[in-house]
């Protein structure tokens, strides 16, 4: 059986520029915004489509959906009733970023990853809404060496299993190429070139890109497994780290700067939420 596991997030979805950002804002943080049903959801639901039908013309027998924009919020962006039967998402209270629980629903190998309505890391030029994962106070974060954002989070839990794909802002193929360098980029948006194409001109390019992707198969490589993680979290300024008398990993707080290890990957990325406990926001002068 061929199970493909799609990643979406949705500042990198077709059809969401600057002019219309406020379409990213979930219904339950923002209940005066009617932008993220009316139009937001409708935007990464075509995308995802394309991703899903394509798959499913190539072979792939089952796709399991990791919805992660807005974790925490229960309902889903995506339109999960236009999708095809052969999707399912995985079972995480309101959506949350629970790796372990996450990587152990999933086949041992699966056949591939794909992310999708993907953006770039914070600091990234040219980009519509680059942060990374929560900016500020997350101004960067390191694991071995590589400045990941929510598709490294991804693509690293999901070690070993070859990166197809990442659909999404051009500048957000940067951090997908850093991770496996034979994964097919397919831009949905250019803030250099100004190019700011509707859901339905972007659908058959990423249709057809997928397709294109899924045929050069025996190519695609994965993120490889590390057999130790060394991470460290940087803050933007107005924050630093309040350090604890004792934490009972390894690691050290040094003002912005935090770091830690940890024996896998998964463990690397659940530690990430818990150094939130330390993160103070300095005083107003
Ligand atoms: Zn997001």
């Amino acid at each position: 059986m061929k199970q493909l596991i799609v990643v979406a997030d949705m500042e990198g979805a077709s059809g969401i520029f600057d002019s219309n950002k406020e379409a990213c804002w979930h219904e339950e943080m923002f209940p005066e915004n009617p932008l993220w049903r009316s139009y937001g959801r409708p935007c990464i639901t075509s995308d995802v489509l394309a991703v899903c039908s394509a798959a499913t013309e190539m072979g792939i027998d089952e796709i399991l959906l990791l919805d992660m924009h807005y974790a925490g919020c229960r309902e889903y962006n995506v339109e999960l009733e236009k999708l095809p039967p052969n999707v399912r998402v995985f079972d995480l209270p309101n959506r949350s970023a629970l790796w372990s629980r996450i990587r152990g629903q999933a086949a041992i190998e699966p056949y591939g990853i794909v992310t999708v309505g993907q953006h770039a890391r914070n600091g990234e030029a040219d980009a519509y809404f680059p942060h990374t994962i929560h900016t500020p106070p997350i101004e960067s974060f390191y694991l071995n060496g590589l400045h990941i954002a929510e598709i490294g989070e991804s693509v690293m839990c999901f070690c070993d299993v070859p990166y197809i794909a990442n659909i999404g802002c051009a500048a957000s193929h940067k951090e997908a190429l850093e991770l496996s360098p034979n994964v097919t980029c397919i831009t949905v948006k250019d803030k250099r070139k100004n190019w700011e194409p509707s859901p339905e001109e972007t659908y058959p390019i990423i249709y057809q890109g997928m397709l294109d992707a899924l045929k050069d198969y025996k190519n695609k490589t994965a993120y490889p497994y590390q057999e130790h993680c060394h991470c460290s979290l940087h803050l933007t300024e107005g924050y630093f780290f309040e350090a604890p008398d004792s934490f009972p990993w390894k690691g050290t707080f040094q003002d912005r700067t935090a770091t830690y290890e940890a024996h896998d990957i998964e463990t690397a990325l659940s530690l990430f939420w818990q150094l939130h406990a330390y993160i103070k926001k300095c005083a107003r002068e």
